[in-house]
């Protein structure tokens, strides 16, 4: 079976009236906007579908339209019928979606539609193109081959996916084929400046708080190859912030000169560590976050640890230096 099952994929669509479709826990914009994509997709040929997502859409995603009707499924009981025909996207593995996953029947069918190249293939039907900068460039194909009308909605939602995971267009998983379908999205009714005030530009006082409490904390190893920065559920509470806030911290490491990987603790609770590794290209994090049960991309990857924030800091920062020795 291949990886990349369009005709698959568009059966699913077509075979079914009433889907539930989810993205990953802590949404980023391309999470969102693919999901609601795919949702503007299915409700396009008169079919029925619920969104959901076990965490809250962050604030400064909410401009994009229908981002009010995503359900929480984390702090919300599952439904009293379970779905049958579920849509998960940006998702690498099933427990990605998280408590999302209590709202899935035992014999549900599922279609995964992602761009991660550690995605494990979960499901019954999988449409995964690693080449792809985000997975709304996939949403970009289907919408495309399935030949449904453009609306502005549907492209503002592919652009914020493609301009959030490219960095706004300055990663290197951004491509020719990236541009062309900003381009075309713009042409549709997208707008760039709007989007990338919303998201590039606005910041939190929370998230400029946690900078200062995080920078404060900025660490390296002899040579300064890795870098990182920590910050505590202490810090958290005291910035008032949400785990959105802390977006784009990790780049403060990772982007000072010399710097080969860049990453950023967050203490969950006491046992519990989220670790964000960046890599300014030598150092493949993708398959370094594996090896902990976490994933990613080669560039961008995340573990979560089971263990306190200090032990954490020397098991990730030890692993690595052995591995980059
Ligand atoms: P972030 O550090 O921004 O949370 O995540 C960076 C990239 O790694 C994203 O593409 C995200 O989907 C992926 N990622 C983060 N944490 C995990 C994890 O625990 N498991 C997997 N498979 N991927 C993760
Ligand atoms: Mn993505």
């Amino acid at each position: 079976m291949s990886r990349f099952d369009m005709e698959g994929a568009i059966n699913f669509i077509r075979e079914g009236d009433d889907f539930l479709i989810v993205s990953h826990v802590q949404p980023d914009g391309d999470a969102v906007s693919s999901l609601l994509a795919a949702a503007l997709v299915v409700r396009s040929l008169g079919k029925r579908c619920t969104t959901a997502i076990a965490d809250r859409v962050p604030p400064k995603l909410m401009f994009l339209p229908g981002s009010d009707l995503i359900r929480n499924a984390r702090t919300e009981e599952p439904p009293g019928r379970l779905y049958s025909r579920v849509i998960a996207v940006d998702c690498a593995d099933f427990s990605r979606m998280g408590m999302a996953a209590n709202w899935i029947g035992d014999d549900a069918r599922l279609l995964n539609i992602d761009h991660h190249p550690t995605n494990d293939g979960f499901g019954d039907v999988t449409l995964i193109r690693p080449e792809a900068a985000a997975t709304a460039e996939i949403l970009h194909e289907l919408v495309t081959a399935m030949g449904v009308r453009w609306t502005k909605p549907l492209a503002e939602c592919i652009y914020t996916g493609i301009l959030t995971d490219t960095g706004g267009f300055r990663y290197t998983n951004a491509t020719p084929a990236s541009l062309r379908i900003a381009s075309e999205m713009m042409e549709h009714g997208a707008s760039g400046s709007r989007i990338a005030e919303h998201l590039l530009e606005r910041v939190s006082l929370a998230h400029v708080i946690l900078l200062k409490k995080a920078l404060a904390t900025l660490s390296f190893t002899e040579g300064n190859r890795i870098g990182w920065v920590t910050v505590t559920r202490s810090d958290m509470e005291e910035a008032n912030a949400q785990s959105e806030d802390l977006e784009g911290l990790v780049n403060y490491p990772r982007n000072i000169e010399g710097v080969e990987v860049g990453i950023l603790f967050k203490e969950v609770d006491e046992n519990k560590v989220k670790v964000s590794l960046r890599s300014a290209g030598a150092v493949d994090v993708a398959a370094f976050a594996k090896s902990f049960g976490g994933g990613g991309h080669v560039r961008a990857a995340g573990i979560t640890l089971h263990m306190p924030l200090q032990e954490a800091v020397e098991t990730v920062v030890g692993g690595l230096r052995g591995l980059m020795a």
